[in-house]
């Protein structure tokens, strides 16, 4: 269902969750994510907007997160990890299976993906893509090219 950035698919109508594809301004893109953290934030936003005055509603700009349990190694994703122009291992190593890349779009850090790092070593990278932070300021001594 194709929604504008309040989650909205037609005047009272409002999606979330795997059927939406919404505009989400922090990116500048429409995006359509499929996890559960995106349905939970995403219902609550279009229930807000559905109930709010039209001049009092929010547009949904999160930051998409998700995380997966492999066996023992944990993934984190946080981001827009798609339509990239860069991938590159900022920190940890990926032959130790231990690292994070950084994903660049235009001049713009984007997206960050953790693979064997504990949360807290992520959470940094995840306030820097919320903050809209230039690439040159993210990564201003870009490591392996992984991708
Ligand atoms: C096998 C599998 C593994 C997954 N693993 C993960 C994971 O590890 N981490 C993660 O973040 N996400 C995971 N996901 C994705 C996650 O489950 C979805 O993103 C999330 O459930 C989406 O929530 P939703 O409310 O949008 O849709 P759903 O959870 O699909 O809910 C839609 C509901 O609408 C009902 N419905 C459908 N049609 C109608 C109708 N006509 N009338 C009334 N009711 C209807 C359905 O029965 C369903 O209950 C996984 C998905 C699958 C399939």
């Amino acid at each position: 269902m194709l929604c504008d950035a309040y989650c909205a698919a037609a005047p009272g109508v409002y999606a979330a969750g795997d059927v939406a594809r919404w505009d989400n301004p922090l990116f500048g893109t429409s995006m359509r994510i499929e996890h559960r953290t995106n349905a939970a934030e995403q219902g609550m936003a279009a229930a807000r907007n559905l109930l709010a005055a039209p001049d009092a509603r929010r547009p949904f700009a999160p930051v998409p997160y998700f995380w997966s349990d492999q066996y023992d190694m944990k993934i984190q994703a946080y981001g827009h990890l798609r339509g990239h122009d860069e991938v590159t291992v900022v920190e940890g190593d990926l032959a130790e299976r231990r690292f994070v890349a950084a994903y660049r779009t235009g001049e713009r850090l984007t997206g960050a993906l953790a693979v064997g790092m504990p949360p807290k070593a992520v959470r940094s990278w995840r306030q820097a893509i919320a903050g809209g932070t230039a690439w040159s300021d993210a990564v201003p001594a870009a490591g392996t090219e992984a991708a």
